[in-house]
């Protein structure tokens, strides 16, 4: 088949890279000059594990093509997906002007039946906004699909290729068919193609991502009464993640969740509820939850530095909202990091592939080209995301960087005896701390 893909972002890139493995003709799309620049050379602009070999080859057999020129892109495709940002407005909608933009670009130069697919996260009733915008000035025949994207940053292209289920929104038979012939080489296994109607394809991403907020701040909060009560979070999940209707998964307590999905997405769904008039209370309380989750770690320091941080060097490992990816967007490191430096300290970090994107952001902290670097001459270290790197790190060596042995750790990587017997003062979450 022949494929456009418009937005060649994290899902853009990934979708396309992966139909053009399954031997299909793809042309990626974007607005972003540069990008589509740095792609016709053979550069990522994303880190993304395993995305290069299939990149690469795929650009080398003349199966994946990039173009800033949408008319040029969409010729002769039966199938466009749009992998369009949707940031959250003002009022914590989902912003569509992206989506709508390119579906009114569409309408005029739309050339035969096409089955214009969205892959953004979207709310309710998107799809149908999107077959309007585009039917305003369309003369031929086409369906607007929804086909939301789980994928997840750091192993997308796993994910892609092997995905637990694909959903598909649509009540149109003819790109029901499409999408059947689209997908197939992908669920060989059985994994399901679910069909529904737009509507609810829409819904079920955001429930989804909202659920897995949900049992991540639910965790959280058991952590934060495991502090008070004098319990281990991680028995906890043992104990409960063997329950096969809870699951193991997503039940790691910690520094609350970030990234560019989750927080825009339950969001999104709540302005939703207040749309329609229905008050969603959980994810309210997520949200909030979260927010403060994220600043858990702020007291405990300024209380260990007898509560003035003016003049102490903070360390930082992690940058990324998770491992395995070089997204910054929401991460809690952030957040931290302007923290303490409002609060007088100096900040030294290290993250294997974040610092690029944060050094646009927050250029006046020192990067470091290792993880030990970033503690030479350090107060203390803070940990903000779960890098194996930084799982069995050199100990010794640690508390000789550091000016003092102290630890905040808000990703529980490290085990409570281990820390008490190498003397180490350590802070995680839900656990006792080390004092
Ligand atoms: P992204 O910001 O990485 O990429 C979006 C791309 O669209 C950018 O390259 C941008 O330049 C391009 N773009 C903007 N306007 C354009 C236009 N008019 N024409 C062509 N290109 C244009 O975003 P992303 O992370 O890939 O997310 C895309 C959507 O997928 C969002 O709705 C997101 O919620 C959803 N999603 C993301 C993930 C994820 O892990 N990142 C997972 C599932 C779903």
């Amino acid at each position: 088949m022949k494929l456009a893909v418009v937005g060649t972002g994290y899902v853009g890139l990934v979708t396309g890279t992966c139909f053009a493995e399954t031997g299909n003709q793809v042309t990626c799309v974007d607005i972003d000059v540069n990008k589509i620049e740095r792609l016709k050379k053979g550069e990522i602009p994303i880190f993304e594990p395993g995305l290069d070999v299939l990149f690469d080859r795929n650009v080398a057999e003349g199966r994946l093509t990039f173009t800033t020129d949408l008319k040029a892109g969409i010729e002769g495709a039966e199938v466009i997906f749009l992998a369009l940002p949707t940031p959250p407005g003002e009022d914590g909608s989902a912003d569509l002007k992206y989506i709508l933009k390119v579906a009114d670009d569409l309408g005029p130069i739309l050339s035969q039946y096409t089955v214009i697919i969205d892959k953004s996260t979207v709310p309710v009733g998107t799809a149908e906004k999107v077959q309007a915008a585009i039917a305003k000035n369309a003369t031929i025949d086409f369906d607007v699909v929804s086909n939301p994207e789980f994928l997840r940053e750091g192993v997308a292209v796993e994910d892609f290729m092997k995905p637990d289920r694909v959903v598909v929104g649509t009540t149109s038979a003819k790109a029901q068919k499409v999408m059947e012939k689209l997908y197939a080489p992908l669920v060989r296994q059985g994994n399901p193609v679910i069909f529904m109607d737009e509507r609810s394809a829409e819904m079920t991403k955001y429930a989804a991502n909202s659920f897995l907020a949900l049992k991540i701040t639910f965790m959280n909060e058991v952590a934060n009464l495991c502090e008070l009560v004098g319990a281990n979070v991680d028995d906890i999940r043992r104990g409960i993640g063997t329950d096969s209707r809870i699951g193991n998964r997503f039940l790691f307590a910690g520094i609350g969740y970030g990234g560019s999905c989750f927080p825009k997405d339950v969001q999104a769904l709540a302005k939703t509820s207040d749309d329609y008039g229905y008050d969603f209370r959980t994810l309210k309380s997520v949200m909030a939850v979260n927010d403060d989750q994220k600043k858990k770690l702020l007291p405990i320091v300024h209380e260990y530095f007898d509560g003035s941080l003016a003049g102490k060097t903070i360390a930082v490992w992690g940058l990324a909202f998770k491992p395995y990816t070089d997204d910054i967007r929401e991460a809690p490191a952030l957040e931290n990091i302007k923290a303490l430096l409002e609060a007088g300290a100096k900040v030294t970090v290290y993250d294997p592939e974040a610092m690029e994107n944060v050094k646009r952001l927050i250029p006046e902290i020192t990067y470091c080209h290792t993880a030990y670097a970033a503690l030479d001459d350090a107060d203390a270290l803070m940990i903000f995301t779960e890098w194996p790197q930084f799982r069995t790190p050199d100990f010794t060596k640690m508390g000789k960087l550091l000016k003092e042995k102290v630890i905040f750790d808000g990703r529980n990587l490290y085990e409570l005896d281990q820390m008490r017997d190498l003397g180490f003062t350590y802070y995680s979450i839900g656990r006792e701390a080390l004092n």
